[in-house]
């Protein structure tokens, strides 16, 4: 399994000088199975550059097939989606994998992003096959050699975490989320906290660990800081101590620090990871502060 990430920014895309290391671009991450299957998660304006790559495989001669998995629809996740020039090659497949929505309508929300008012091709006349599936977490599918497992975490609406395996090896996806003591995000979750506080957020702090549980690859949000989370509790994001709170438990062999503040020069993106190395020395938890163009190979066990 070899992981490729394309955007590590949150909420919005950007370009500044101060911001070079880590780019500016969101959330995309590749997954290629050794087996040939290839599982892509979330298409904020990273997805870009994967298209580019794609495009110099399979994907450039029509003969492409992909699984994208959504953790949700806010912008900084599906931005880059009509950007993605392997959608403009007859003979291409893509399986879109988002949560089934209760307020919304998925199929809505991708026709809108390439209204014809705001983008030249309409959603339904690409040229790449489009198969959209909704999904009710918490559940698993196969994918080829692969399963992903998918659970809902405490962002928006349905946010759905990710756990790929492929080969013996895993990937695991735990952002975009708030802390669960602070605030109730999730569709349904204010109502089971508020009828037990206590027993719902153990009971959620339980499945999450289970989720990410030995996972080589654990990927969480660090949007915030201790600081700036301050009065922001209910925005949908966690801090590097979350983070290593998660680390602690599940024990990946690596934690990426995902979601940079779109307000944080390089320089404390550099803090923040120098921050949770210092918490996690003398354990075999390799931190890192994810930017475009980052690849672990765990090739198979
Ligand atoms: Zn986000
Ligand atoms: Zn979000």
């Amino acid at each position: 399994m070899k992981i490729t990430f394309y955007g590590a920014r949150g909420s919005y895309p950007l370009s500044d000088a101060t911001q070079r290391q880590f780019g500016g671009h969101t959330t995309c991450f590749h997954v290629e199975c050794t087996t040939g299957e290839h599982i892509i998660i979330d298409a904020g304006t990273g997805i870009r550059a994967l298209g580019d790559r794609l495009m110099q495989k399979e994907f450039g001669r029509g003969e492409g097939v992909a699984h994208m998995f959504f953790t949700h629809t806010h912008w900084d996740h599906i931005l880059g989606l009509p950007f993605f020039n392997p959608l403009f090659i007859r003979g291409n497949t893509f399986h879109l994998h988002t949560a089934k929505l209760p307020y919304a309508n998925i199929q809505g929300i991708f026709n809108g992003l390439f209204n014809p008012d705001i983008f030249p091709v309409p959603f339904n006349e690409l040229d790449a096959q489009i198969e959209l599936t909704e999904l009710k977490p918490p559940g698993s599918l196969s994918i080829g050699a692969a399963t992903v497992s998918y659970m809902q975490i405490n962002h928006n609406n349905i946010t759905l975490g990710f756990r790929v395996e492929a080969g013996g090896r895993s990937f695991t996806v735990v952002s975009d989320n708030a802390i669960i003591e602070l605030a109730r995000m999730g569709d349904g979750f204010a109502k089971k906290y508020n009828a037990d506080p206590e027993g719902f957020v153990q009971s959620y702090r339980e499945a999450q660990r289970r989720f990410a549980l030995n996972t080589d690859v654990l990927v969480c949000d660090t949007h915030f800081t201790a600081e700036t989370i301050q009065g922001r509790e209910h925005w949908g994001h966690s801090t590097p101590d979350e983070a290593l709170r998660l680390a602690r438990e599940c024990t990946p062999r690596h934690l990426i620090l995902h979601h940079h503040d779109p307000e944080l020069p390089d320089t404390e993106v550099i803090a923040k990871e120098r921050y949770v190395q210092a918490a996690l020395e003398g354990t075999d938890i390799k931190a890192v502060a994810p930017y475009p163009g980052l690849t672990i190979d765990l090739g198979d066990t």
